[in-house]
């Protein structure tokens, strides 16, 4: 069941901590924790590092954590998934401190873990308190933060591809979503330049779009609104160089290409995607890496039995893989 998450914002918001009752589990990472202590003073019974995402740590975690009241998660999507998982385990109370914004993990009721090196998503807890200090995550490169709007911009490509699918093989449209969903991007539109300059208006913004976002995404049941061929793109990326990206590099590439093969205003895209600061030519990735997946994309899709979508009715030729990098690095 769908919980409206409680957001406390503000500068400073964190020191708010010292004041909760019980005995309190501090699960972060080190960079965060360093970060943390700078500003806050507040000093748990217990804290836990989080190492990897791999289900026997997760539960290796909550076997040799000490008992606690409240969970408290510090840090990124890592921090906040395994605070996620505990609370879950232990059915306690639970308080969210997001240091960077790149992710929505701090708003899902899901936790991505690690089985033999692939991801699956278990555990159904939705974080019912957050609490977002801008010092705390100004304080992160900016790259990491604007790469947030990832999962917001890629709504643009992800809707065609859900009215694709409903015209073309039945699959559940939901037009008041969808309309929902426009909402919310033409809301990162007008606020673009504060995600990009990660102000507190663009902190409030990001968070306010993945709250409202995970909650129509939660009533229907999937994450088709915001979930289109782009993802396609990240997804192959990844398994075709089996290295880890920043999500927001390969969802802008993502949104860039597949806006193209839509045909569904790629210029407006790209200068959406370029406002908020998405790094969409992937810098840690090669030209060749990029063509080759762009090749392999129908098969790659194929074989891992993803979503319909654009990539099912339009053919990925040579010439516009060819086009499409030559716009990318013009
Ligand atoms: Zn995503």
């Amino acid at each position: 069941m769908y919980k409206k998450p409680a957001i406390t914002s503000g500068t400073g918001a964190a020191s708010s901590l010292k004041d909760i009752p019980g005995v309190p589990l501090a699960v972060t990472m080190d960079v965060p924790w360093r970060l943390f202590q700078k500003q806050v003073s507040w000093t748990p019974d217990h804290v836990h590092f989080v190492s990897d995402m791999d289900l026997p740590t997760l539960e290796a975690a909550d076997r040799l954590c000490p008992h606690c009241d409240v969970v408290v998660g510090i840090g990124g999507g890592s921090c906040c998934d395994t605070a996620k998982y505990l609370a879950w385990k232990r059915g306690c109370r639970m308080i969210l401190v997001p240091t960077i914004v790149s992710v929505d993990a701090p708003l899902t009721n899901m936790i991505a873990v690690r089985v033999d090196k692939k991801v699956q998503y278990i555990g159904d807890i939705f974080p019912e308190e957050i609490i977002i200090d801008y010092r705390l995550i100004q304080e992160a490169p900016k790259e990491l933060n604007r790469a947030g709007a990832c999962d917001i911009a890629s709504i643009h490509t992800a809707l065609f591809d859900w009215k694709l699918a409903h015209e073309n093989t039945g699959e559940p449209y939901f037009p008041g979503v969808a309309r929902e969903a426009l909402a919310c991007l033409e809301e990162l539109d007008r606020n673009a330049s504060e995600i990009h300059d990660v102000t507190s208006k663009g902190i409030d913004t990001i968070v306010d779009l993945f709250r409202r976002e995970v909650e129509f995404c939660a009533r229907i049941g999937a994450s088709r609104p915001e979930e289109g061929a782009e993802h396609i793109v990240a997804y192959g990326m990844e398994h075709l160089t089996r290295r880890h990206f920043l999500h927001g590099d390969l969802v802008g590439l993502g949104i860039f290409t597949i806006s193209r093969l839509q045909q569904n205003a790629p210029e407006w895209a790209e200068n959406l995607i370029r406002r908020c600061g998405l790094r969409y030519t992937v810098p840690e990735a090669t030209p060749a890496e990029i063509r080759n997946c762009l090749l392999g994309l129908r098969a790659f899709k194929e074989k891992a039995r993803l979503f319909y979508s654009v990539v099912d009715t339009c053919e990925i030729t040579e010439q516009f893989v060819e086009d499409t990098l030559a716009a990318l690095y013009k």
